[in-house]
């Protein structure tokens, strides 16, 4: 099959690589209908992550081939999206909300779907069947219930957004455009993005964002308070994460209010004494998009919400070396993959 490999920081390759096979009997081989580049596959792409001859990926939707003699209950022939965490699905982590975090968690980026076919360690656990084969202009949006969408509703989930709250979202990228959609779908009050891109500005509006802050930095908490009475936002969610973005996003938040950070922090260091005095609520983390995902497929599948928009650069999976390119120089959100 053609997969992409990453030889080294900047090095994208499509080549012939094994097919995949079933290895554990908790597993599933599926075959891979469409997958993207994420903003994370950027860190390796940039030199700040090691990588040497790594299969890349792992956000997917395709159709399942084959599953082990353990799996119950994902079955061949279905239309499934997965989740980037392999997780068991039973263990007591998996069963309080967290697979991402699970006992035996597979991270999916060490398999790679960003290829014709892809093995998925514990599928019970990670697929989600589809209620039938899906329209092909579902694709998109199914896709991004992977991980970006299930990563922004984590982030806005986390950070308790609801009915009569103020949210901000620090981060314009595919996961803090999908966190606005996600806010605005649990009834946030007032949705602040933060963003400095028109194209992302535009995006974040449709998504229901009801104002945009440019600043960044201490300007930008500056800003957020201003907007809110000089108090903060009840909720924030941090989907870059760096160390300016962390402090933003927990300068952001009123005492007493809620921070949820989804950006895979890179060096980040936060001060103690900081932390004390901000008197926050912190979560953060791998989102367990397992959780979330019956719930999006649906709202998906019934038209209520089309996250697939973030996707504005569409390519064909011999292609990727651009795709990156494209994704490296924030000329695209968010490229997806047509196998
Ligand atoms: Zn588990």
């Amino acid at each position: 099959m053609r997969g992409v490999v990453m030889h080294a920081p900047g090095d994208v390759r499509v080549q012939d690589l094994d097919d995949p096979r079933i290895i554990e009997p908790t597993d599933a081989i599926i075959r891979v209908t469409a997958t993207c580049v994420c903003g994370s596959d950027l860190w390796p792409y940039r030199g700040v992550e090691e990588v040497h001859e790594q299969p890349m990926g792992h956000e997917y939707v395709g159709v399942v081939e084959q599953v082990g003699s353990e799996v119950k209950i994902i079955k061949p022939g279905q239309f499934v999206v997965g989740t980037f965490v392999a997780a068991d699905g039973t263990c007591e982590i998996c069963r309080s909300g967290y697979p991402s975090s699970c006992v035996h968690r597979v991270f999916v980026g060490q398999v790679g779907t960003q290829s014709e076919r892809a093995r998925i360690p514990w599928a019970d656990g990670t697929l989600v069947a589809t209620p039938g084969t899906p329209e092909p202009d579902l694709i998109p949006s199914l896709l991004a219930a992977s991980d970006v969408l299930g990563t922004g509703w984590f982030g806005a989930v986390g950070a308790e957004a609801g009915p009569g709250k103020t949210v901000a979202v620090v981060g314009d990228g595919a996961v803090g455009l999908l966190a606005v959609l996600a806010a605005k779908q649990l009834g946030a009050e007032r949705i602040i993005a933060m963003s400095r891109h028109e194209a992302r500005q535009k995006l974040a509006i449709e998504f229901g964002a009801t104002d945009i802050v440019t600043e960044r930095g201490d300007e930008g908490v500056a800003k957020i308070k201003e907007l809110t009475g000089g108090l903060g936002a009840h909720s924030v969610v941090e989907a870059v994460g760096t160390q300016e973005s962390m402090r933003q996003a927990i300068g952001s938040a009123r005492p007493g209010g809620h921070v949820c950070f989804v950006g895979v922090n890179h060096d980040v260091n936060l001060s103690g004494e900081d932390l004390f005095f901000a008197q926050v609520h912190l979560l953060g983390g791998p989102a367990p998009v397992h959780r979330f995902l019956p719930e999006l497929i649906q709202l998906i599948w019934d038209r209520k919400i089309d996250p697939g928009k973030v996707f504005d650069l569409q390519l064909p999976l011999e292609e990727a070396a651009d795709a990156y390119k494209a994704m490296d120089e924030r000329r695209a959100i968010k490229v997806l993959l047509t196998i």
